[in-house]
């Protein structure tokens, strides 16, 4: 039996806890949180309306922080005002992020070009308030490595996180060598994921970070299940059997990165 002190420290640098999914028992999804070893949880917006769901959360409980901004798929449906309601709430208490931003192909709820023009924008506000930028690419890793790599050469290194992390090896590449962090969430535990298994090898320990992305795609064994922040022990897990590290020790490297990161405190 190991002892409770030798759980790993974990910080899920991603989920959606604003979503409805978590209105019924948050409270319990955070104590059993802190109960695994979690000592912060980022809640990630994803339109303007739960950019402010976010920072009242992130006001209301102490194990966690906010971002915001508008996920490229929500784009189309937000209203005219969204985009200036960020800028309203990007200097309050609580957040540590712009995000999430990105381009995503695989849906075609917004047009691309409305995508690419508020990626552009996400950049230049992580930018101009020194925020970290949470990126979203699906199905989209050729434009979204055009646009930072664009960005790169005009200003240099932004401070970014590949969420969710499902490319390749070559695209991991290309974002390392800009500086950005990678991060895993659930898919890498897949029985099918063994390419993003072998990606995640390649990612130097001090980029690399972990995330849930509740309430979507919970990890093995919880595969299926309603995702929750507790569960990103076992996403920690399987990246600590994949690059040879303890759990332990990978825990404290992964919270000390998203630290780091999100300019945490401790
Ligand atoms: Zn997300």
């Amino acid at each position: 039996m190991r002892e409770p002190s030798s759980r790993p420290e974990l910080i899920d640098t991603h989920a959606h806890l604003q979503d409805e999914k978590f209105h019924e028992d948050l409270p319990e999804v955070l104590q059993r949180a802190a109960a695994a070893g979690v000592s912060r949880i980022v809640t990630i917006a994803t339109t303007a309306l739960d950019s402010a769901v976010c920072i009242a959360l992130a006001r209301q409980h102490t194990l966690l922080s906010a971002t915001v901004g508008l996920q490229p798929n929500n784009l189309a449906q937000e209203p005219p005002t969204a985009w200036d309601e960020v800028l309203r709430l990007v200097e309050s208490p609580g957040v540590v992020g712009i995000g999430e931003t990105g381009l995503d192909r695989h849906w075609d709820f917004t047009s691309f070009a409305q995508q690419e023009d508020y990626f552009a924008r996400h950049l230049e506000l992580a930018r101009r308030y020194h925020l970290p930028l949470v990126i979203h690419c699906r199905e989209a890793d050729a434009d979204v490595v055009r646009m930072l790599r664009e960005d790169y050469e005009r200003h240099g290194p932004v401070r970014g996180v590949m969420h969710s992390f499902a490319g390749d090896a070559a695209t991991a590449a290309a974002c390392l060598a800009m500086g950005l962090y990678i991060s895993f969430a659930g898919m890498v535990t897949y029985k099918n994921a063994q390419d993003l298994r072998d990606v995640a090898k390649t990612v130097p320990l001090d980029r690399l970070l972990v995330e849930t992305d509740s309430p979507y795609l919970a990890p093995v064994p919880v595969r299926g299940r309603r995702n929750e922040p507790a569960f990103v022990a076992h996403t920690l897990a399987c990246l600590a059997s994949v690059t040879g590290q303890l759990p332990e020790v990978l825990g404290a490297q992964t919270s000390s990165n998203a630290r780091r990161f999100f300019g945490l405190p401790g």
